[in-house]
């Protein structure tokens, strides 16, 4: 080892529900200060105790119910009150999303989410959802869906489908998040998590950095999401994708090399939790991409569009992996690299 092991401290008691008991904020932030190898190597060390270091997973996301957002998340391009030219439309018809997951499947997704800009779901949307969901896990493939907050007996629904994951994103600090949104406070994105663990579905939870947020800050988003008993199984690493007429449009990008760091760290401190390279993948780069698998991440969004955004074509994805030497959970990406590479 090039480097001292971080130090536990021991959890002070009482433990109030949202302070770091495993992961004391300033040791998180102690991995984001190494010197940038040493923490690779240790993330390596990590993902290889755990993981297929060369492996992938795919997943496909599916916007269902597109902009007229109630919310003010500063970063989005669906909310209705942000001029971003993107239009609202209604939840789509349950043969639509069939199709869009078949066609995920065949391009080797091993899952597929489902995502709707709303505050929180009415029952007779959800009741939509949860046939889509039992359709598409009829498919073979996994099931996530990302719906806002959620309600008093919403997510038992969902479990009932045969929901396998629900999304629903930390964002970042506490102490940052009135700077991001002002409609809902971080206490009620906890109460929708704590709702979808009590009922047994998995959870993918993550953040999105360079949001303007300081290093302290994307420390204190990882011990949070470190601190949860247990940590997501899925944790999604978004760098913001600027978007014209959002409010965060403008801000100071994030080094790249420092959302490699954010992975690296997510790695460390969540070993067995699918850490997922999201939003803002199309900017990096084939290089950044390749130190952010190096990092730990193992996991990507895979397809043409993320809900609104842009994410780098499915075939440039295979020549990646391919480049890479990597392969996806079903080994759909070694088949289709070998019928596809000249
Ligand atoms: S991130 Fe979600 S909740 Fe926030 S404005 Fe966009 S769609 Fe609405």
């Amino acid at each position: 080892m090039s480097s001292q092991p971080i130090t536990f401290q021991a959890p002070a008691a009482p433990v109030a529900p949202i302070v770091p008991t495993k992961w004391p904020v300033e040791d998180v932030l102690a991995l984001f200060n190494l010197p940038f190898n040493d923490l690779l190597y240790r993330a390596q060390l990590v993902h290889r105790e755990n993981f297929d270091a060369n492996e992938v997973e795919l997943a496909t996301l599916l916007s269902i119910k597109t902009g007229g957002c109630p919310e003010d998340c500063g970063y989005c391009p669906q909310a209705a009150r942000y001029d971003t030219g993107v239009t609202a439309q209604k939840i789509l018809p349950l043969d639509e999303v069939l199709a869009a997951a078949r066609e995920a499947k065949s391009h080797g997704a091993t899952r597929f989410c489902m995502g709707a800009a709303w505050r929180e779901p009415k029952d007779r949307d959800l009741e939509k959802v949860e046939e889509m969901v039992r359709e598409v896990k009829a498919l073979g493939l996994e099931t996530c869906a990302t719906l806002g907050m959620l309600g008093e007996g919403q997510a038992e629904k969902l479990k009932d489908a045969g929901l396998d994951y629900y999304n629903h994103n930390l964002d970042t600090a506490p102490e940052f998040y009135s700077n991001i949104i002002s409609t809902r406070d971080y206490q009620n994105r906890l109460d929708t998590l704590e709702r979808v663990r009590g009922v047994g579905i998995k959870v993918c939870c993550g953040g999105i950095v360079g949001m303007g947020e300081s290093r302290l800050q994307r420390a204190g988003l990882m011990a949070q999401l470190c601190n949860m008993d247990p940590y997501p199984e899925s944790v999604p690493v978004n760098n913001l994708v600027q978007v014209e007429g959002t409010p965060l449009h403008g801000t100071e990008p994030i080094d790249p090399l420092e959302f490699v760091r954010t992975v690296a760290v997510a790695r460390i401190t969540m070993p067995k939790a699918r850490v997922r390279l999201s939003a803002g993948r199309r900017e990096m780069g084939e290089a950044i991409q390749a130190l952010c698998f190096l990092a730990g991440a193992n996991s990507i969004f895979y397809g043409d569009k993320l809900l609104t955004t842009g994410n780098p074509e499915a075939d440039a994805d295979q020549v990646l992996l391919k480049k890479l030497g990597m392969h996806s959970r079903n080994n759909a990406i070694d088949a289709r690299c070998e019928v596809t590479s000249s």
